[in-house]
C-alpha cells in the first residue's frame, strides 16, 4: 500500500464541499436559497418569522396545535408563543415515548430596540433614543440605514403593527457618526467604546410643526404623523416593542452568487431549513418538534425564550395525549440545537485554530460545545451523540464539518443547547459558519444553508 493510500484510508479529510457535490445539489441548493432570501425579507424580527412560519405552515397543511385532540401518524400542526415563539409538530409513527427527533432555532437577531421613552428633539432634529439588544459591535450599527419593525398597544388596548422603511417608497432612519475631519478624539477611543451605548440614537426627522413659538416643534411634528398614521400618542411607546432593523434585503455575494450577504441569517439560516424540513417530512418514524425560539440573543431568559417552560409543556402535552410520563418522553429524545458558528475569516486567522475551525463551503458544522474559560455554560454532547449524528450525515451523503468557536480563551458564546439539555434530551449545536456574525450584514454559503436542511430532514425522516 502506497502512502497516497495509507492516508486516504486513514487521515480526517476536510474538503470544499462544493467540489464534490453533483450539478443538480448545487442547483437544488441554489433553488433552496432563492425561497430562503425571500423569507429573509419576510422575517426581520422574531414576530415577522413567526407570522411568515407559520403562513407558510398553514399551506403545507399544519393547523393550530389542540392539547385535547388525539393526533396519529402524519398530523401536522403549530403553537403560536405569543407571537414571538412558535412550534411544529409533525406526529410519527411510533409512540413518542420512543422519543422524538426535535430542532431547536432561534428567530431574534441583534439590532436596536426603542427605548420604552424613546421620542425627543434636540436642536431641532427628532431622535429616538435606543438599548441595543444582543452581542453587538455598536460601531457598526451607525451610517446604515435602519427600518422600524414591531407593535405598540395603545391605551385602548388596540394593537398596531409598524414596519416602515422596507419598502423602496418608504423613508428609512440612521444613526449618526462623526465625520473623520472632527474624530480625532473619537479615534482614541478603543474600538469597543468607538460608539457608546448612549449614542446609539436614530435620526427620525427635522422639520418643525409650523405655527408658533412652542419649543419642540419637530418632535411635535413627528408625534403629528404617528398620531395620523397609527392614531397613537406619545405615551403609547410606553407599552411598545420596536425594534431598528437594516433596510436592506437579502442579496446574492460574489460574482459566482456562492453566497448570500443579509442581516440576520444568525439564526434565520437554521430557522428556514429546520422550518422546511417539518414542512417536507411526510410519515416520519418518530414525532418531530421543530422550534423557533425568541430571546437567544439576551440568553434564552422570558417565557417566548428557551429557558422557558415553552418546550418542555409540548412534551407534556404530546405525552398526555398518549398517556405516558412526560419526563421519559424527554428523556428517549434527541435534539439538534441548530444555530450557527464563526466561520473561518482568512483576514483575521488569529482567533481560529485551523484544525477546529468552521469553514464557508464544508457543509453542515457540528459544535461540540459552546462556552468560555474551560467549558464553562456550555451543553458538551456526548461522543455517543455526536456520533449517532456523524454516522447519520455520512449515511445520508451529506457534507459536514466539527468546528470551535474561536480559539481557546479568544472568547466564546452560548446556545440554547443547554437548556434542552437541562430537560433530559440528547443536543448538540449543528449549523451553518456565518461570516461577520452579528452584524448588519451577514454572510452565508448557500452549499451550507443547503446541507443544513438535508440534515434536518435527514435526523427527522
Ligand atoms: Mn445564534
Ligand atoms: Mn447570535
Amino acid at each position: 500500500m502506497t502512502a497516497k493510500e495509507l492516508k486516504e484510508q486513514l487521515f480526517l479529510s476536510q474538503k470544499n464541499g462544493r467540489l464534490e457535490a453533483s450539478e443538480e445539489t448545487l442547483a437544488a441548493a441554489d433553488a433552496f436559497c432563492e425561497d430562503y432570501k425571500w423569507f429573509l425579507d419576510n422575517a426581520k424580527t422574531e414576530r415577522e418569522a413567526v407570522k411568515t412560519s407559520i403562513a407558510l405552515a398553514k399551506k403545507a397543511g399544519f393547523s393550530e396545535f389542540c392539547p385535547d385532540k388525539k393526533y396519529s401518524c402524519g398530523d401536522k400542526m403549530y403553537i403560536n408563543n405569543r407571537g414571538k415563539a412558535a412550534a411544529f409538530i409533525v406526529m410519527g409513527k411510533r409512540p413518542v415515548i420512543e422519543g422524538v427527533r426535535v430542532t431547536a432555532a432561534h428567530i431574534d437577531s441583534p439590532r436596536l430596540d426603542l427605548k420604552p421613552n424613546p421620542l425627543y428633539e434636540a436642536e431641532e432634529l427628532a431622535l429616538f433614543k435606543t438599548h441595543y439588544y444582543g452581542g453587538i459591535k455598536k460601531y457598526q450599527w451607525t451610517t446604515v440605514p435602519l427600518a422600524l419593525h414591531g407593535v405598540v398597544v395603545k391605551g385602548d388596548g388596540s394593537v398596531v403593527e409598524v414596519n416602515i422603511g422596507e419598502d423602496e417608497g418608504d423613508p428609512c432612519f440612521v444613526v449618526t457618526d462623526l465625520l473623520p475631519h472632527l474624530a480625532a478624539e473619537q479615534s482614541k477611543r478603543t474600538l469597543n467604546e468607538g460608539i457608546k451605548g448612549e449614542e446609539l440614537n436614530v435620526l427620525i426627522g427635522s422639520h418643525p410643526f409650523r405655527d408658533d413659538s412652542e419649543s419642540e416643534l419637530v418632535k411635535l411634528n413627528i408625534l403629528k404623523i404617528l398620531n395620523e398614521k397609527y392614531g397613537m400618542v406619545e405615551k403609547d411607546f410606553l407599552s411598545a416593542e420596536l425594534e431598528c432593523v437594516p433596510a436592506y434585503k437579502a442579496r446574492d455575494i460574489g460574482f459566482d452568487r456562492s453566497l448570500i450577504g443579509a442581516y440576520g441569517h444568525d439564526d434565520r439560516v437554521c430557522a428556514y431549513p429546520a422550518l422546511r424540513a417539518a414542512m417536507d417530512i411526510k410519515e416520519p418514524e418518530h414525532t418531530v418538534i421543530v422550534v423557533l425560539a425568541d430571546k437567544e440573543e439576551t440568553g434564552s431568559e422570558g417565557n417566548t425564550g428557551l429557558n422557558s417552560a415553552f418546550l418542555k409543556y409540548i412534551f407534556m402535552d404530546l405525552a398526555n395525549m398518549q398517556g405516558v410520563d412526560g419526563y421519559k418522553v424527554m428523556r428517549a429524545s434527541k435534539c439538534l440545537s441548530a444555530d450557527v458558528n464563526a466561520a473561518y475569516d482568512p483576514t483575521y486567522p488569529d482567533v481560529m485554530e485551523k484544525r477546529n475551525a468552521s469553514f464557508v463551503n464544508r457543509g453542515a458544522v457540528i459544535t461540540k460545545y459552546t462556552g468560555a474559560r474551560g467549558k464553562s455554560s456550555t451543553n458538551d454532547a456526548s461522543a455517543e451523540f455526536v456520533g449517532f449524528v456523524r454516522n447519520l450525515l455520512d449515511k445520508e451523503g451529506i457534507a459536514w464539518q466539527i468546528g470551535e468557536l474561536g480559539k481557546v480563551d479568544a472568547g466564546g458564546g452560548g446556545t440554547v443547547a443547554m437548556y434542552i439539555a437541562n430537560l433530559g434530551l440528547d443536543v448538540v449545536d449543528l449549523g451553518v459558519p456565518v461570516l461577520s456574525m452579528h452584524a448588519p450584514f451577514e454572510t452565508v454559503a448557500k452549499f451550507d444553508v443547503y446541507m443544513t436542511y438535508l440534515t434536518v430532514l435527514a435526523f427527522s425522516k
